[in-house]
């Protein structure tokens, strides 16, 4: 009781508050012979940008603005996509902070004869909302309705919190090491240090 009347007060302290549903977006693109990998198979690359555009309109929908991409987590191909497919994107907004957004995307291919359907993957863009000055602008609040949403939402905080320990992961300063820590941090893998 104590925590919904705290973040009741917190949504009230925000200019706008949006719902999950303004943000949902289904599109269904086919999968053209232009998308195909030597395999035969769809190109991850297109299905990496179609996502890109995907999470594009559902954040520029929900914000009102101009949206750019800042990090993407869980990109997996769990089953490959094949030409002539149908393949549906279905995204939301999951969470919010203040001027990003998490949208999440799901990712279905459907083979029209067969009526056969795949769940290919699903992921997660933090997308950022820019003003016409080109700065960062506050998103609106979201506003959570039932449980799916709001496990959604603390997934949400989860993804972004391990993207910032990931981008200080990988901005740690191995250049302050010496060339004999670096040698021995590989020396187990398989590598041949040849100098
Ligand atoms: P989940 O995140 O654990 O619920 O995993 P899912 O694979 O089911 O969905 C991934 C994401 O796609 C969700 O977090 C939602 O943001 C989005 N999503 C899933 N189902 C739908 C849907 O039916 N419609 C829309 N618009 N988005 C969906």
């Amino acid at each position: 009781m104590i925590n919904s009347t705290l973040s009741y007060i917190s949504c009230m302290n925000d200019d706008r508050i949006k719902c999950v549903k303004d943000s949902e977006i289904t599109i269904t693109e086919l999968m053209i012979p232009a998308y195909a990998n030597f395999g035969g198979k769809v190109h991850g690359g297109i299905l990496l940008s179609l996502m890109d555009k995907v999470a594009y309109v559902c954040a520029s929908k929900f914000s009102e603005m101009y949206c750019v991409t800042v990090a993407v987590e869980g990109v997996e191909f769990l089953a490959p996509v094949e030409v002539g497919e149908l393949v549906s994107f279905k995204a939301a907004v999951n969470f919010v902070g203040n001027t990003t957004m998490i949208v999440g995307i799901r990712v279905e291919s459907l083979n029209v004869t067969s009526g056969k359907t795949a769940h290919t993957n699903s992921c997660y863009f933090t997308m950022a909302a820019k003003d016409p000055n080109g700065q960062l602008a506050k998103v609106p609040a979201l506003k959570i309705e039932n449980d799916t949403q709001l496990r959604r939402f603390c997934e949400g905080r989860a993804i972004r919190d391990f993207s910032k320990q990931k981008r200080a992961l990988l901005k740690s300063d191995l250049s302050q090491c010496s060339i004999l820590e670096l040698k021995s941090m590989v020396n187990k893998e398989r590598c041949q240090v040849d100098y």
